[in-house]
Formats: structure tokens, sequence, C-alpha cells
């Protein structure tokens, strides 16, 4: 039987979860050994002008050039998935979003800014038909590895709808709030088993806001502990604002 062939691609982002997926180990071995991989910049040289069983895309897309490389991409490939939280829900460079283009451009060109195209930053499903999305900054082992095999049984994948403390409060964590500290489990997308407050860390929110967060908690919360809640608003732009242009139907 032939081997689905497979590309990695990247976009606006750091590559922090190509890094993840090269950094698997032995279930990177296992998944190399079910996949025919022609095209993964980060780790091997070759290039692929053929069609892709599945493709596994990385960053977000910020530019008229980048909109015309993921249409191509998508039209050579059979499943696309849009993988991390820059790809999937256009994380930390949907930030741009809440300023003037222009200023931004200039701040990081300089005066030649005018050669550096730029638009608003889009999540990949803003562009082109998305088939799965893996949430995360990066992405969390388990969950990829999941969504994969999910992929090759030809079966669908939805990340759980509820939020991170579902999973910390099973993990036995002391709640961050207690210890005078802001953490965004309570809207944020499951899926991560609530990885960095196991380790010590707040959540900030990477896997993006649940469909439906209780607004109101968010109310009690920021009541209970004394909160700034435009702190709060700012905690939550780091990921979110892409969301926001979702929301206001654009
Ligand atoms: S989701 Fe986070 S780790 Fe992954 S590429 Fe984007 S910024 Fe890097
Ligand atoms: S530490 Fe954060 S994720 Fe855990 S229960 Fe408290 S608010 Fe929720
Ligand atoms: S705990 Fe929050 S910030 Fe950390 S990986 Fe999970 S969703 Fe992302």
């Amino acid at each position: 039987m032939n081997k689905p062939k497979v590309g990695f691609f990247d976009f606006a982002c750091c590559e922090g979860c190509q890094l993840q997926v090269a950094n698997m180990g032995e279930s990177l071995l296992d998944l190399l050994g079910v996949v025919d991989l022609v095209e993964f910049r980060e780790v091997m040289s070759e290039k692929w002008d053929g069609h892709y069983d599945i493709v596994f895309i990385e960053g977000s897309i910020t530019d008229s050039h980048a909109e015309e490389r993921v249409k191509k991409i998508r039209s050579r490939s059979k499943i696309l998935v849009a993988y991390g939280s820059c790809a999937a829900i256009g994380g930390v460079n949907g930030m741009k979003n809440s300023f003037n283009l222009d200023e931004i451009r200039k701040y990081v060109y300089g005066r030649d800014y005018r050669f550096f195209p730029s638009s608003k930053t889009k999540a990949v499903h803003q562009v082109v038909k998305v088939d799965y999305k893996i949430y995360g900054c990066p992405v969390y082992t388990p969950e990829f590895i999941e969504v994969v095999k999910n992929i090759l049984r030809g079966l669908p994948y939805d990340a759980p709808d509820k939020p991170v403390c579902s999973e910390c409060k099973l993990n036995e964590n002391e709640c961050l709030y207690e210890k005078g500290l802001v953490c965004l489990g309570p809207w944020t997308r499951a899926g991560c088993n609530a990885w960095c407050v196991n380790n010590g860390n707040i959540c900030y929110g990477c896997r993006g806001m649940l469909s439906n967060p209780a607004l109101n908690a968010a109310k009690d919360i920021i009541a209970k502990y004394n909160l700034d809640a435009s702190l709060m608003k700012n905690k939550f732009d780091m990921y979110n604002k892409c969301r926001e242009k979702e929301d206001n139907g654009e």
C-alpha cells in the first residue's frame, strides 16, 4: 500500500511547532514508518512538486504573498492541517491587528518600509479550507499524535471545547488565583492537560478562547480578586485578536 505523501510548511511564526514535531523522538520514527515525508524544510532539503495527501501548515497569513502561497499549497493537497496557534487562530501575530499597518511597517522596516508588503493577520482557515486544527503555542505533542492518528484512520478530530481548568482540577493543582496570579484557564480551550499550570506557570490562553466563554464568571473573578479588567483584556489579546476579527464578521 502506498504511504500518504506528507509535507510541512511554515508561514509567519517562530517555527517552534515544527521543532516540537522534529523533537518527538520515537514517536517521530513511528510516524515516519506510516507516512512518506516528502517536504519539511526544517529537517530535510528535498522538495516535492507533486500532490500531497496531507499538509501541515504552521504560521499565520500576514501578507498577499502568503495568501497566494497557501492557496497554491491547498490546491495541491487532499487534507490540510493548521497546526499551532499561529495557524489555527492567528496567535501572537494577531497582535499586529491592533495597530495601524503603515506605522508597524515603518517601525519594523524603517524608511524603506513600502517595499515590504503586509496585511492584517489571518488564521489559515480565514484564507483556505482547513480540515483539521491543532491548537497550542507550541502544539502539545500527545494531542498532535492523536490528531495524526485520526487523520490516518479517516476520522475527524475536535479539540475539547471546555476550559483548561477542567484538566487543571483533575491534576489537583492549587488554583493560581488563590496565589494572587491571573490565569486564563477558565476561558481557554482545553486539550493541553493544563501543561503550563502543571509546570508552575499561568495559562496564557495560547489555545484560544472557548466557543462560549463564561463571561459572567470573568466578571465575578475580576470582582472577587480585585483585578484590572483592562489587564485581563490585554492578556487575552496576546492570542485572540484574530478571533475578534471573526466575531466582527470581517
Ligand atoms: S504557535 Fe507558538 S510555537 Fe508555534 S509557531 Fe506560532 S509562535 Fe511558534
Ligand atoms: S490555575 Fe488556572 S487553569 Fe487551574 S483552576 Fe485555576 S484558573 Fe483554572
Ligand atoms: S495551559 Fe494555557 S498557555 Fe499553557 S499550553 Fe495550555 S492553553 Fe496554552
